[in-house]
């Protein structure tokens, strides 16, 4: 009998959807094993989270209050996180792999003496222990993994669950925790957040990306794909290579060290299709590729290939969309 934890990171004021895989995964998780699934909310949402994450499954919600806590920082969530872990005596801490969980999942592995194992997407029970899946070889097959540690840190793949579902007549404890951050551990301080210009729509959370690569040879290219998702409603998105180049900031990837998306329609633009890129559109619905060689890798993913430069087609294809759209 496992007991399960699940770290519920919350986007503003509301739980992001990597929480409500986790805690789905979770409940999976805790009904396989026969043990239950808690959470652990953090921030000033927290308290108001707390019978949100119940509903969707949590029979404990721990409510760790504290203003140092209101905004992300490594260290403190670790400590934070590690010390309710150790206060439910939980065996499994699940979270979402995203861009916090990719921070914290080797730290809170390494504090626990936990085994830590990422990118999964399912489990298989063998007698009293999991087995953990996660794609391997660049998302070109699966392996099954066990662990020697009795404790195990769980980063859950992105836009690999179903969410969980709310029930709220389902019942549960929240448990108030004063939480004291040891005064050694505050290494850095947020001093000013920058909002970036872009877009305000989270790339894991877009139903249409406009993704631009190499190919695209500079920053304007990536005005010409803002003005197109604008106008379709959604985010732009990138490749390392662009990212890495400076064009857009690096929250914008896309891919295997980047962020995983599910969007209904994913535009490719000046992208090769490298493996570890595709890696992260594993579950977009539709994808259109504009690349101006034939033979890149991208065309095999994409249910629609143009093989073109991307400036006279993006200028054209915008325009057109003006008119029947506007
Ligand atoms: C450990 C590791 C992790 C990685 N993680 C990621 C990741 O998360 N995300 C990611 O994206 N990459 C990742 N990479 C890098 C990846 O291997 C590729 O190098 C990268 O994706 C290439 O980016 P690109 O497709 O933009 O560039 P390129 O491969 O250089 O492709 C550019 C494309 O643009 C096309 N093109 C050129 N001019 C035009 C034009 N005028 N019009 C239309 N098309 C044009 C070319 O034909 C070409 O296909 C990772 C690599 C490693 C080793």
């Amino acid at each position: 009998m496992s007991k399960i934890l699940v770290f519920a990171n919350q986007q503003g004021k509301s739980l992001s959807s990597g929480t409500l895989e986790a805690l789905a995964f979770g409940r999976r998780l805790a009904v396989s094993s026969g043990g239950d699934v808690e959470a652990v909310l953090m921030g000033p949402a927290a308290e108001s989270n707390a019978k949100e994450v119940i509903a969707y499954g949590a029979v404990k919600a721990y409510v760790v209050s504290n203003p140092l806590l209101a905004e992300y920082q490594v260290d403190l969530y670790v400590d934070s996180i590690c010390t309710i872990f150790q206060q439910a005596d939980a065996d499994v801490l699940v979270l979402s792999f995203d861009r916090i969980g990719k921070d914290l999942v080797g730290r809170l592995a390494t504090r626990l003496g936990a085994a830590a194992i990422t990118e999964v997407v399912d489990f298989k029970t063998e007698g009293s222990t999991q087995n953990w899946v996660r794609p391997i070889y660049g998302d070109k097959a699966y392996g099954e993994y066990s662990v020697t540690r009795k404790k195990v840190v769980v980063g859950l793949r992105q836009k690999s669950q179903e969410l969980a579902i709310s029930d709220v007549t389902r019942t549960g404890e929240i448990i108030k925790v004063d939480y004291k951050v040891p005064d050694e551990i505050i290494l850095t301080k947020l001093i000013v957040k920058i909002q970036s210009a872009l877009s305000d729509l989270r790339l894991e959370d877009a139903k249409i990306i406009v993704s631009g690569g190499r190919g695209l040879g500079g920053q304007e290219g990536f005005q010409l794909l803002q003005s197109l998702a604008d106008l379709l409603g959604g985010t732009v998105g990138a490749s390392r290579a662009a990212c890495d180049a400076g064009w857009v900031p690096a929250n914008l990837q896309v891919g295997q060290t980047g962020a995983v998306v599910a969007p209904d329609l994913y535009i490719a633009v000046g992208i090769s299709g490298a493996s570890q890129h595709l890696a992260g559109i594993t579950n977009a619905k539709n994808v259109i590729a504009i690349n101006a060689d034939p033979d890149a890798p991208i065309f095999k993913r994409a249910n629609i290939g143009v093989v073109a430069d991307y400036r006279t087609v993006l200028p054209a294809l915008t325009e057109k969309l003006k008119q029947v759209l506007v």
